[in-house]
Parts: structure tokens; C-alpha cells; sequence
């Protein structure tokens, strides 16, 4: 049984705007759009909300149900910035977090870094040091299951946590409206609604065969759901599973002098880029198109993670000289990073955290 917490910052753009401008507190505030032209409001802050301001929004509408509202141009710059700030915290925890949006990560604490005793622990000491660190409030939801935790988060939101343990995760689910799984937008609601299913616990109910008769495969999916299954995992999205770059040439190329400058100035790219991230490959592959369409891959494992083209290019030349470039024309050519340094390798602790025994707390 897994842990996962799903943190989401509560309207966040607008949080961090009325934190960096103290005469937008307390006031409604839109991020984004030019009420003037055709703009959108990109977030309200929760004094917006309560005149009916919505992410989305026209800013013109925006402005007709809210005439005081402020509007914010809004900087992805500072956003990405503080997105990264609430990153390190996470990792402090876990390396396992998935991003989902800039203000929204998924975090599997099953085992924690910190040697917290419990799941929802870990839940409590990040939202603090997120109010404490960053002069922002996030709500989060502790569940067994990915969709679950997302749901809690949204519970008492905002500035709320919600722990669900795997024994009353049915009974948290069933009385809510079907609406809150992931995936039934308006449109289906009202299908669903249909059938006489008006909350999770008429799915569950209902039968697997039936659902998949009347909705097709989400009926299954959704059955599951309800049932308080769910196999995604939390998929640490800063893992990246190869990195390469490739080029389809004008004209064929058979000189193979040609083909090693053109492989080694993408080689001296891409590790750029890793060094950029941060990151260290052991294996690089080749590929080559000949002009008939016909693709090979030659692929070399180093003895060393590397971010250094030095290490690299020799490899790179080994590789050419097993195809038949040189003889046959290339069509295309392209150096892939692989297997990079940490993958495959175990967390670091190993502790089962226990769910604490509490059913939600309200701060
Ligand atoms: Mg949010």
C-alpha cells in the first residue's frame, strides 16, 4: 500500500501576487487578461471567487460580476521561480514527487527521507514550512491511491489538509458526488446521471459489466475508481528517460568525415543540456537512416555517468565505423543519452510509514 500526498497551492498566482504587493491583499485580484481587449483570467484570488471570478474567465465578464476586481499581468518568470522554491522543500521528503502543474505535485512518501513516523506527518511539516518559507498556504490530501489524495487536497480546501487512511478510503469516497472522480466532466456527469448514478458509492454498485456495456472502457476505469483502485504511480517527472536529437539531411550524406562533425557538434548539445539539468548518461546510441529507409542503432554502455562530450565522442566514432556510413548514403543521422545516473537505483530509506490514525485535519 502506497503513501501518496497530492500538495496543490491555494490560487496560486494570485497568492503570490497579493505576498509580493501588500495593497492587493484582502482585495479581489485577477491574474492574467486585459479586461479591455479579449484577455482571460488566468487565476483569482479567493476575494475574486467570491463574486463568481473563475480561472478561464473572459476578463470582460470577470469585471461585469466583479467591478472592483484588480487585474495583475501575472509573471511566469517569479511563478516558475517559487514553483522551484516548493520543489526543494518536497525533496527534502522524497525523491519521488510528479509534477502536474507549476503549483501541484504529486509526492509517493511511502518511504521519507525525513524519518517522519507518518504519511500525514510529513503532510503537516510541508505545509508549514511552505506558510513559514514561502508566505504561502497550500492544501494537501494524504491517500493510498493517486486520484484519492487529489480529491483530499480539494477537500477542505483552501489552506486545508485531508488524511484519508486505506481503511476508510471507501467510506470518504462513496458519499461523493460521481462529478469528483477524475475524467467526468459536465458531459458525462449528466450520461452518468442518466443511469441513476448520482454518487462514487452508485458506482461502485453498480456492475463492472454493466458500466463498460452503457460508458465503454471509462465505465471500467470508473468502476475501479469508485472501488478505490487506482495503479498509477507517482512518476517522478525530473527522471527523464533518454534525451537525444536528430536530423533528417537535405541531401544524403556518404562522406563519413561529414557525418562525425555533424554527430559530434549534436553530442556537444545534448551534453550541454545535461549539464544544464544536471544530469549524467552511461549510454549513448547512434542511429542511422541509409537512404532506403533502412535504420540501424549501434548503442555503447560507458563505464561512468558522463555530461562531458570528451568522454563521449570517441564512442560516438567506434559506433559510426561498425554501420556502413561512409559507403551507403544517410538519409538520417541522431545521438540518443541514455541510462542516466540514478535511475534503477533504490530510495534511500526504506521505512514504512503507517498512516496516522486521524480522519481529516482542519487548520
Ligand atoms: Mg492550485
Amino acid at each position: 500500500m502506497r503513501k501518496i500526498l497530492h500538495v496543490d497551492m491555494d490560487a496560486f498566482y494570485a497568492s503570490v501576487e497579493q505576498r509580493d504587493d501588500p495593497t492587493l491583499r484582502g482585495r479581489p485580484v485577477a491574474v492574467g487578461g486585459d479586461p479591455e481587449g479579449r484577455g482571460v483570467v488566468a487565476a483569482a484570488s479567493y476575494e475574486a471567487r467570491r463574486y463568481g471570478v473563475r480561472s478561464a474567465m473572459a476578463a470582460a465578464h470577470a469585471l461585469k460580476l466583479c467591478p472592483d476586481l484588480i487585474f495583475v499581468r501575472g509573471s511566469f518568470t517569479k511563478y516558475r521561480a517559487v514553483s522551484q522554491q516548493m520543489h526543494a522543500i518536497f525533496a527534502d521528503y522524497t525523491d519521488q514527487i510528479e509534477a502536474v502543474a507549476l503549483d501541484e505535485a504529486y509526492l509517493d512518501v511511502s518511504e521519507n527521507r525525513a524519518g517522519l513516523p507518518f504519511a500525514s506527518q510529513v503532510a503537516v511539516e510541508i505545509r508549514r514550512r511552505i506558510r513559514d518559507e514561502l508566505d504561502l498556504t497550500a492544501s494537501a490530501g494524504v491517500a493510498p491511491v493517486k486520484f484519492a489524495a487529489k480529491i483530499a487536497s480539494d477537500h477542505r480546501k483552501p489552506d486545508g489538509l485531508t488524511v484519508i487512511p486505506p481503511e476508510r478510503l471507501l467510506a470518504f469516497l462513496h458519499p461523493l458526488p460521481v462529478r469528483k472522480l477524475p475524467g467526468v466532466g459536465p458531459s458525462t456527469e449528466t450520461r452518468i446521471r442518466g443511469l441513476g448514478i448520482h454518487t462514487i458509492g452508485d458506482v461502485a454498485r453498480r456492475d463492472l459489466r454493466e458500466l463498460e456495456r452503457r460508458l465503454g472502457s471509462r465505465g471500467a476505469w470508473l468502476w475501479r475508481m469508485a472501488n478505490g483502485e487506482d495503479p498509477r504511480r507517482v512518476v517522478g517527472s525530473r527522471v527523464r528517460k533518454s534525451r537525444g536529437s536528430e536530423r533528417t539531411f537535405d541531401t544524403d550524406v556518404t562522406d563519413a568525415q561529414r557525418l562525425l562533425d555533424f554527430l559530434a557538434e549534436q553530442t556537444r548539445g545534448l551534453c550541454e543540456g545535461l549539464q544544464r539539468s544536471e544530469e549524467k548518461a552511461r549510454t549513448v546510441t547512434l542511429k542511422i537512416r541509409y537512404a532506403d529507409f533502412t535504420t540501424i542503432t549501434r548503442a555503447s554502455t560507458l563505464p561512468q555517468p558522463t555530461d562531458s562530450a570528451e568522454d563521449v565522442l570517441p564512442e560516438v566514432q567506434r559506433l559510426l565505423a561498425k554501420t556502413d556510413a561512409g559507403t551507403t548514403p544517410v538519409r538520417l543521422a541522431g545521438i540518443t543519452f541514455s541510462n542516466f545516473a540514478g535511475e534503477g537505483e533504490g530510495p534511500v530509506e526504506q521505512l514504512d510509514l503507517p498512516f496516522r490514525p486521524v480522519w481529516s485535519i482542519a487548520s
